[in-house]
């Protein structure tokens, strides 16, 4: 076993897109784990501990939702769902669960090795002292968490309370999609009476602040049906 390789455990029950994935990245230098059912997959992460899950929600015996709950019940690892474009609601309810990221299917090899590569920064971020970063910055915008201070290009950013929590709780999650739901609760708390449509007028205002073309966002990315995502 060369040393230095991750290793990514597949769980995925359809044979060839399991072979798709395994074909991809052995042909990038992951080594693989096949999992053909929930069982054999839990036992596999247990037994081998990968860096990376890829999990379909669809397996013949125990449902992947109730594999992904089991794994996060005693590990953090990185979990990418992979789902079918049907399965909306599934993928939202696996988000919320603790999975880091989803691929609908079909997907291209290029899309696939750029999730686990986010997945893999973050399991190396998550692994650091202090994870909670000071400073967002990406292609000029800054955000500083401490002084609660947000600028573009150098020009200050004035953005209302809700606009400030809204932007830095994605920015200190960059590159993870945060569901509607995650992100309702996490700012309007569990009880509030609130829906999307809060939530898409807030982004709409941020947007409008902080992106030349709000039509073509370069820093806030919308992921239809599921929730956002900022500039990793
Ligand atoms: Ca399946």
């Amino acid at each position: 076993m060369t040393k230095n390789k991750w290793t990514v455990l597949i769980i995925e029950d359809e044979k060839n897109i399991g072979n798709y994935i395994e074909t991809i990245l052995t042909a990038n230098d992951y080594k693989t784990l096949r999992a053909m059912n929930g069982v054999t997959g839990l036992s596999l992460y247990t037994s081998h501990h990968p860096e990376v899950i890829l999990l379909d929600l669809g397996l013949p015996d125990i449902d992947g939702m109730e594999v992904l709950q089991k794994i996060r019940g005693f590990s953090s690892v990185p979990i990418i769902v992979i789902s079918a474009r049907t399965q909306e609601r599934e993928k939202v309810e696996a988000l919320d669960g603790g999975a880091d990221d989803y691929i609908t299917k079909p997907f291209g090899a290029e899309e696939l090795l750029a999730r686990i590569r986010t997945a893999l920064r973050h399991r190396l971020n998550a692994g650091l002292v202090n994870p909670q970063p000071l400073v967002y910055s990406r292609d000029g915008l800054v955000i500083d968490f401490e002084r609660r201070l947000v600028t573009l290009h150098e020009k200050p950013v004035h953005l209302t309370q809700i606009e400030y929590k809204l932007v830095s709780l994605l920015a200190k999650n960059a590159g993870k999609v945060l569901t509607y739901d995650f992100i309702l609760k996490e700012i309007w708390g569990p009880y509030a009476d609130t829906d999307n449509q809060i939530l898409r007028v807030n982004m709409a205002n941020i947007r409008r602040k902080l992106e030349t073309n709000p039509a073509e966002p370069h820093y806030t990315f919308t992921e239809i049906g599921v929730g956002y995502r900022m500039l990793e």
